[in-house]
C-alpha cells in the first residue's frame, strides 16, 4: 500500500468517526433523502440559500464508512459556495470517482481528492456519490421545504444514476 492511499484512508475513516455537520438542521431551506439500496446507504441532506449561496449544510443517515465520510467532506466542500459552484464540484468529483479526472480536477477537488481509489471500486463509486445526488436534489425546486420546519413538501429522491 503506497503512504497515498494510506493517506487517503487515513481521512476517510476519521471523516467516518466523526462527520462534520452531522445534524439535522430545524430550519432548513432545502431537504432532500438520498438512497443507495446496493449498498443501504440513506441520508437527508438539509441547506440554508442566501440567495444562490449555501450559507448553510447538514446531514444526517445510516451508511457505509465510504458514503458517510463522502458527506462529510461534501457538507466541508460546498458550504459558503455558490449553486454554480456546488454543482461544478460535483462535475468533478463524479469525473474523480469514476476514474475519468481532468487535468484541472485534482487542483480544485483539495480534500475531496481522497476519493481517488475508489474508481477501482465501481460498487463503492455509488456510495461515494450519493450525497452529491442528494446534495442536488435538495437544490431542485423539488427540494423546497415551503418554509415547513423539516418537512418535504415534494420527496425528491434520487437513485444514483452511476
Ligand atoms: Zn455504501
Amino acid at each position: 500500500m503506497s503512504s497515498l492511499t494510506e493517506l487517503y484512508q487515513n481521512v476517510i475513516l476519521e471523516h467516518n468517526r466523526s462527520p462534520r455537520n452531522y445534524r439535522v438542521m430545524d430550519d432548513a431551506d432545502r431537504q432532500a433523502e438520498g438512497n443507495n439500496p446496493l449498498c443501504g446507504d440513506q441520508l437527508t441532506v438539509w441547506l440554508k440559500l442566501d440567495g444562490d449561496v449555501i450559507s448553510d449544510v447538514a446531514f444526517q443517515g445510516l451508511g457505509c464508512a465510504i458514503s458517510r465520510a463522502s458527506a462529510s467532506l461534501m457538507t466541508a466542500a460546498v458550504k459558503g459556495k455558490s449553486r454554480r459552484e456546488a454543482e461544478d464540484l460535483f462535475e468533478r468529483f463524479h469525473h474523480l470517482v469514476t476514474g475519468k479526472p481532468e487535468p484541472a480536477d485534482s487542483e480544485t477537488l483539495g480534500k475531496l481528492a481522497v476519493f481517488s481509489g475508489i474508481s477501482q471500486y465501481p460498487t463503492r463509486v455509488k456510495c461515494a456519490s450519493l450525497p452529491w445526488h442528494t446534495l442536488r436534489a435538495a437544490l431542485d425546486d423539488g427540494g423546497r421545504t415551503d418554509g415547513r420546519k423539516g418537512v418535504v413538501v415534494r420527496p425528491s429522491a434520487l437513485p444514483p444514476k452511476d
